[in-house]
C-alpha cells in the first residue's frame, strides 16, 4: 500500500501525532486534575479509612494495564516540572557514574530544599536528553524509578503526594480514574 518512502512518511507523521497528542493531554492535564480534585480528596478519605484487602493486587493490575499503554518517553513531565529527592545513597552512586566527588556532584546539580532534602537545583532535569531518555538511567535516583509509586504496596498512605502527582502524570491521573471505577467511588 505504501511505496518505501510513503511508508518512511507515515511513521513519521505516526510519531508526531503521538508528541502532539501528548503535548495536548499535558497541557490539559492541569485543569482536569484541579476538576476531579474535591471527588479524588472524597475519594481517597474512604479509601485510608476502608481500603480494600486486595488493594496491592489492584493497584498492580492498574499500574502494568496503564504503563503498557503509556510510554514515558513521549512524556518526561515528571522530569520537567518536578524532580526527585536524592537521597545519600543516589548521590553517591550517581556520582560515582560521573567520577566525581559526591560533593562536586551536589555543587554541581543539587540543592536542599524547604524540608532539608537534597532536590534538583533546576528543571527540567539536567540529565534530561531532548529524545527525553535520561543520561543516567542506570543510576537514577530511587523516587525517579519509583515513580508515580502508583505500583506500591499500601497505596493508600501516599494520598496526599497522590493527588499532587495526578496533576503531573497522565498515567497516575488515569489509575486514579480507574482506581474510583473499580473501587466505587460513593
Ligand atoms: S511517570 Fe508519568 S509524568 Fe513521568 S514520564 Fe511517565 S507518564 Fe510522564
Ligand atoms: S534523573 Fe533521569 S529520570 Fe530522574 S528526573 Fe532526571 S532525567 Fe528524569
Amino acid at each position: 500500500m505504501y511505496g518505501k518512502n510513503g511508508l518512511f512518511k507515515y511513521f513519521l507523521l505516526s510519531f508526531g501525532q503521538i508528541f502532539k497528542r501528548m503535548d495536548q493531554i499535558l497541557r490539559e492535564l492541569p485543569k482536569k486534575a484541579k476538576d476531579k480534585q474535591n471527588e479524588n480528596k472524597k475519594f481517597f478519605t474512604k479509601l485510608k479509612k476502608r481500603p480494600p484487602k486486595n488493594l496491592d493486587y489492584i493497584m498492580q493490575e492498574l499500574h502494568e494495564e496503564e504503563f503498557e499503554r503509556t510510554d514515558c518517553l513521549d512524556c518526561a513531565n515528571c522530569c520537567k516540572t518536578t524532580g526527585p529527592l536524592f537521597t545519600r545513597a543516589d548521590i553517591e552512586r550517581i556520582a560515582k557514574f560521573l567520577r566525581q566527588k559526591p560533593q562536586a556532584f551536589i555543587e554541581a546539580y543539587l540543592r536542599i530544599d524547604e524540608d532539608n532534602d537534597y532536590v534538583l537545583q533546576q528543571v527540567p532535569c539536567s540529565f534530561l536528553g531532548a529524545d527525553n531518555y535520561c543520561s543516567i538511567y542506570d543510576v537514577r535516583p530511587k523516587a525517579c524509578r519509583e515513580f508515580p509509586h502508583t505500583d506500591r504496596k499500601k497505596f493508600q498512605q501516599i494520598s496526599n503526594l497522590t493527588l499532587k502527582n495526578v496533576a503531573i502524570c497522565p498515567a497516575a491521573f488515569n489509575i486514579v480514574e480507574k482506581m474510583k471505577k473499580s473501587i466505587g467511588n460513593g
